[in-house]
């Protein structure tokens, strides 16, 4: 019988749902706490590769999330006008798991707490801790309620600004502006639009993702200011001006932008926080330990996947809860550093592309080579961790 008997997680998104699903399924009594008072999450969808596809397989929600997604098994990059570069079929998935399924956040969400409760997990929302007390043979939380509770350890799930990182790690280690931001907007699906595309553009890259029969995102990367706030009110007006060197859909989009648009902008800021990833009885997983930009759309997936694999090796193996936690870190910091390296260097080299000229040349260097890099990235994600 596991010495794990009583788990806290904090944070309700896709890796603390993960997590407590996973640790309740084995028998582990799970309090999951939720800062927000409900779980109705803002954002566009999510595309879940095939990676993530079989975590959720492991918690037998595979049919319910396929059934609300749309699933696609390539990318194609084009130029600013959508003239064809590469077509890329990706090497994810198997006869079982399609290579990407992408859906609502929303949905993603009510499928994975109604996971949670149905394998017993307290949950309790409006609820954050306001200090933790680490004492050798277990671990105590204070909440923002009150009360208090002691646990045999707590998993800090609680997102990119994290405070149980801030609890292991001080100030020191924080979410980096990285001098590039992101605009969304969530419009009608293009019937061309069949994958994950990219546009490449001079100074920045555009792309959208189908989410359903009627419904994909379209994003678009540019260097924005670290300090950037843009007021909402000027989101229409600002991602209009940002799309206007595209040709083909994304012009027509942007011209239709306006104050009803659903829009989202944020900062890209990436962080690899420093192994290990736990200190005593308290450890990290998902964005609260790495956040990546978006290229290789594994964010949501690698938060997935350390749930998962959080709770298995925590309750595996007759060796102390540290050498469990050190195996669990060292698996996760390999496989999120990959993540971390190839999406950041992909950003790099997509927007130094400043001239017609830079453009003339990645063309041509995206069609000899881009196909093949991404599918060593593709070999790498797809090799089995569960
Ligand atoms: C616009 C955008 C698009 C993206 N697209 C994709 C995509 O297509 N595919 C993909 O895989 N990833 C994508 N990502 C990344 C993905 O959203 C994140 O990596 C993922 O949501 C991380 O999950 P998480 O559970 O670690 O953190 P979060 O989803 O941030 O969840 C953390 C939760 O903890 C709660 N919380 C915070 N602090 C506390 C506290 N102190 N106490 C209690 N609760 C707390 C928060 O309210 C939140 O609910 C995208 C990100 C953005 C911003």
């Amino acid at each position: 019988m596991s010495d794990i008997r009583r788990v806290l997680i904090v944070g309700g998104g896709v890796g603390g749902l993960t997590a407590a699903t996973a640790f309740a399924q084995r028998g582990v009594e799970v309090l999951l706490i939720e800062r927000r008072p409900t779980f109705e999450v803002p954002g566009v969808g999510l595309g879940q590769p095939a990676n993530a596809l079989r975590i959720y397989d492991a918690l037998g929600l595979l049919p319910e999330i396929l059934a609300s997604g749309f699933s696609y098994d390539r990318m194609w990059i084009f130029d600013h006008e959508r003239e064809p570069i590469v077509e890329h079929k990706f090497l994810l998935g198997d006869d079982r798991v399609p290579a990407f399924c992408a859906l609502s956040r929303l949905r993603l969400h009510e499928i994975l707490l109604a996971a949670a409760q149905r394998a017993g997990v307290h949950v309790r929302t409006g609820l954050t801790v306001d200090k933790i007390v680490d004492e050798t043979d277990q671990v105590t939380a204070a909440f923002s309620d009150g009360g208090s509770a002691s646990f045999d350890f707590i998993a800090g799930f609680d997102g990119i600004r994290s405070t149980t990182r801030h609890y292991l790690v001080g100030a020191a280690f924080a979410p980096r502006p990285s001098g590039y931001g992101g605009w969304r907007v969530q419009v009608p699906r293009h019937a061309n639009v069949r994958g994950m595309e990219f546009l490449q553009g001079i100074g920045g890259k555009t792309g959208a993702m189908p989410l359903a029969d009627d419904l994909m995102y379209v994003f678009h990367i540019r260097p924005e200011a670290p300090d950037a706030v843009f007021r909402r009110e000027d989101y229409a007006g600002l991602f209009r001006q940002r799309l206007a060197g595209y040709g083909s859909y994304v012009a027509e989009i942007a011209t239709a932008l306006d104050e009803k648009s659903d829009i989202v902008y944020s900062p890209i800021e990436p962080l690899l926080l420093p192994w290990p990833w736990f200190r005593g009885r308290v450890v990290l997983g998902g964005d609260a330990a790495h956040t990546f930009p978006p290229h290789l759309t594994q964010g949501a997936a690698m938060a997935a996947e350390d749930g998962y694999i959080l709770a298995r090796e925590a309750l595996t193996g007759d060796v102390p809860l540290q050498t469990r936690l050190m195996r669990y870190s060292q698996a996760r910091y390999a496989r999120c550093a990959f993540v971390y390296t190839f999406s950041y260097q992909w950003m790099l080299d997509e927007q130094s592309v400043r001239t017609a000229e830079d453009l003339a040349a990645a063309r041509v260097e995206l069609k000899t080579n881009a196909s093949a890099r991404i599918a060593a990235s593709d070999r790498i994600l797809d090799s089995r961790i569960i």
